[in-house]
């Protein structure tokens, strides 16, 4: 569910005409609902209520300060996945107890970083990084809370790109080599081993995978009770998928009911790691048709946005609904809806039936909260766009449009080229 809708053939966020938002602060323009951000977040609560998980909204899907305040005025924690993230979480306001930092390349200056300001653990992906934050724990004088991510080697039938359990991707740690380094902990002086981490891939629509990976932990988890070895937390993880198209992905609700038995039974503090789920539907991408260019094979509609400010359709050929601003054109043209960009990867749609537009009407492109602005660049030197927050009928920008300026802020031009 979310509050993006018609009234009276015109397109709503909440309580605002997108139309007058993408007038006053010109497009592209990223547009997101309060509401439906903060809904999906406490649906989830909601939802695994019994065992009161913290939830960890996945500040790479959308890393706004705005957002990620109003998730962390509510109660949630972050995930993290560099120094720069940490740096967002922390100005967000957000507990670094209620922080967990995932990657496979963390660099030194970043373990210390999150060292120093105590977050709740790393999760490790792999022997050597391990090695390299007790090192530098040691260092600091200081003891690093970490959670083992292991690779549980499950197919979670989503985009191959977005695929991060199975043992071919470069995630985590195999469930053998894991017990090898659990059970040689003695050995990490400054380390003390929390949990285990488990994220199987993003945009995952049922819950069989889920079950499969923590069924895999939880048995292996058991084995490490004969070995007297007791961990604290399970960390399972983000990429509970949305509807993008015709998908039925799980609800909060079922998706709980086939997992939380099983979490319950590890009497483990669980922690979760959501991204799209919370963000994905909370915002939409409002473009403006520039032109509409008929070819012999073709009818191309040319908006004002373009692959540099959503690249999940040129990435991963991911499917966005788009509607237009206006509702009541009952004829349909099938087309291709794509960017000004020098690519022909720079599409939103391809053969896609479109009520018909003009130039100067104006489109939104659904689902554009998770993936979108975080992944978007300025290619082109297109400045990066603004963003704006809808609350009922209050409107907020929460990132200005970039300027020209801010495209050469930090080039530098060497002084033997300067001058005539
Ligand atoms: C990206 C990521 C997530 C969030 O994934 P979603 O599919 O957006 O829920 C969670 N955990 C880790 C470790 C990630 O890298």
């Amino acid at each position: 569910m979310h509050e993006f809708k018609y009234k009276n053939n015109q397109f709503y966020c909440e309580s605002v005409r997108v139309q007058k938002l993408a007038e006053r602060f010109g497009t592209p323009l990223y547009v997101y609902s309060y509401h439906t951000l903060i809904s999906h977040f406490l649906k989830l609560g909601q939802a695994f209520k019994k065992i009161n998980p913290l939830i960890c909204y996945s500040v790479k899907a959308n890393s706004n300060l705005a957002l990620l305040r109003a998730l962390v005025k509510k109660g949630a924690g972050l995930d993290i996945v560099s120094g720069g993230e940490l740096f967002r979480a922390l100005k967000a306001g957000c507990s670094p107890k209620k922080i967990v930092y995932a990657s496979v390349g963390k660099t030194e200056k970043e373990i210390e970083y999150a060292i120093r300001k105590g977050i709740l653990f790393f999760n490790v992906e792999s022997l050597p990084e391990l090695e390299s934050i007790n090192g530098i724990a040691r260092r600091l004088h200081k003891t690093a809370n970490v959670a083992i991510r292991i690779n549980p080697d499950v197919e979670p039938k989503t985009h191959k790109y977005i695929t991060t359990g199975k043992l071919t991707n470069k995630f985590g740690i195999d469930l053998r080599s894991a017990r090898q380094i659990l059970l040689m902990r003695g050995a990490f002086t400054n380390i003390r081993i929390a949990g285990l981490h488990i994220h199987i891939g993003s945009q995952i629509t049922e819950s069989s995978p889920y079950v499969e990976a923590i069924r895999k932990v939880v048995a292996f988890i058991g084995n490490l009770k004969k070995e007297r070895l007791f961990l604290e937390y399970l960390n399972i993880g983000g990429g509970l998928g949305i509807i993008y198209d015709k998908e039925t992905p799980q609800t909060a609700k079922r998706f709980a009911r086939k997992v939380l038995p099983l979490l319950e039974k590890t009497k483990l503090k669980i922690i979760m790691e959501p991204g799209r789920f919370i963000a994905g539907n909370s915002g939409i991408l409002a473009t403006k048709v520039l032109y509409v260019k008929n070819t012999s094979k073709k009818k191309f509609v040319i908006v004002d946005a373009a692959m540099n400010d959503l690249i999940r359709p040129a990435l991963y050929g991911a499917y966005h609904n788009i509607l237009t601003l206006e509702a009541e054109n009952k004829v349909k043209d099938k087309v291709d809806i794509v960017g000004p960009i020098c690519e022909s990867g720079d599409f939103f749609a391809k053969d896609r039936l479109l009520p018909r537009v003009k130039e100067g009407d104006y489109i939104a492109v659904m689902g554009a909260g998770a993936y979108g602005f975080s992944m978007s660049s300025n290619y082109n030197s297109r400045r990066r766009v603004a963003e704006v927050m809808v609350v009922k009928d209050k409107v907020f920008v929460i990132r200005k449009r970039e300027s020209c300026e801010d495209l050469i802020r930090n080039e530098l031009v060497p002084s033997f080229l300067s001058g005539r």
